[in-house]
């Protein structure tokens, strides 16, 4: 379970991230939602560690991550991120990428990659390097890599935006009933209204750094908190 207790973060005396909590039970999928700049990516990167806020605090499971005076690195938050430029590493080959966070590498961790490369249909890439696949495809692997690990905390900032559209629903639909049932807690960020009805179990409308509402899909759709929340939701049949 991920929560997030009145998180603030300002640039330049501007609160990009303003008050904001929440909390994400295990297999779940919270969908954060929002024009751009509103502070999504923002939120992430505190949640991540790779960034601090000035205020608030942040649980894993129960357990202090992060608050102002104490601080758990993010290496060691059990939290895996899957962000749209996250790049591999060249000089290893799609299942070295895949098995680097676990102990061994490929040769102790067969099984697990395999798995985990089916789901994302690159089988057949095994043994390429990075350097011979598609952008596309590069976004898989990482994807495979970050899902490797089995992270209670799952980032993901438009992982599946650059992939194409007859991939697309397929590979998430499979990576996100992947983690639900490894029990996973995932905070998805999407632009897309469709996405975010269609994956939720909980969506977080932001606005300007606030949440301006939270709740299930079919709540927001049924009784939008205002008029800019109505059009965010107005396109969707
Ligand atoms: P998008 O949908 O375009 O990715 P976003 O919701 O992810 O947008 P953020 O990247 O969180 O938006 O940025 C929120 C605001 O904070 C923006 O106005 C951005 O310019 C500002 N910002 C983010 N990081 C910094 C920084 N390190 N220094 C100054 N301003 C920043
Ligand atoms: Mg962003």
């Amino acid at each position: 379970r991920l929560t997030a207790e009145s998180l603030t973060r300002s640039f330049e005396g501007r609160r990009v991230v303003d008050d904001v909590s929440f909390s994400v039970p295990a297999g779940q999928v919270a969908c954060l939602l929002g024009p751009s700049g509103c502070g999504k990516s923002t939120t992430l990167r505190l949640i991540a560690g790779v960034d601090m806020q000035d205020s608030g605090r942040i649980l894993v499971d129960g357990k202090l991550v992060c608050d102002t005076t104490f601080r758990v690195p993010p290496e060691r938050r059990a939290i895996g991120l899957m962000f749209q430029d996250f790049a591999l590493f060249p000089h290893l080959s799609v299942a070295e990428n895949v098995a680097f966070g676990l102990t061994g590498g490929y040769a102790a961790n067969r099984a697990r990659v395999d798995e985990l490369l089916e789901r994302v249909r690159m089988t057949a890439h095994l043994g390429s390097y990075p350097h011979a696949l598609s952008g596309g495809e590069q976004q898989r692997i990482a994807l495979a890599r970050a899902l490797a690990p089995r992270p209670r905390i799952m980032l993901m900032d438009e992982p599946f935006s650059g992939l194409d559209e007859r991939l697309r629903d397929g590979i998430r639909d499979e990576t996100l009933a992947l983690m639900k049932e490894e029990g996973t807690a995932v905070l998805l960020v999407t632009h897309e209204p469709e996405e975010a009805m269609r994956m939720a179990d909980q969506i977080l409308l932001m606005r300007d750094g606030r949440i301006v509402q939270q709740g299930a899909p079919y709540n927001l759709y049924n009784a939008p908190a205002d008029r800019e929340a109505a059009a965010f939701f107005s396109d969707i049949n």
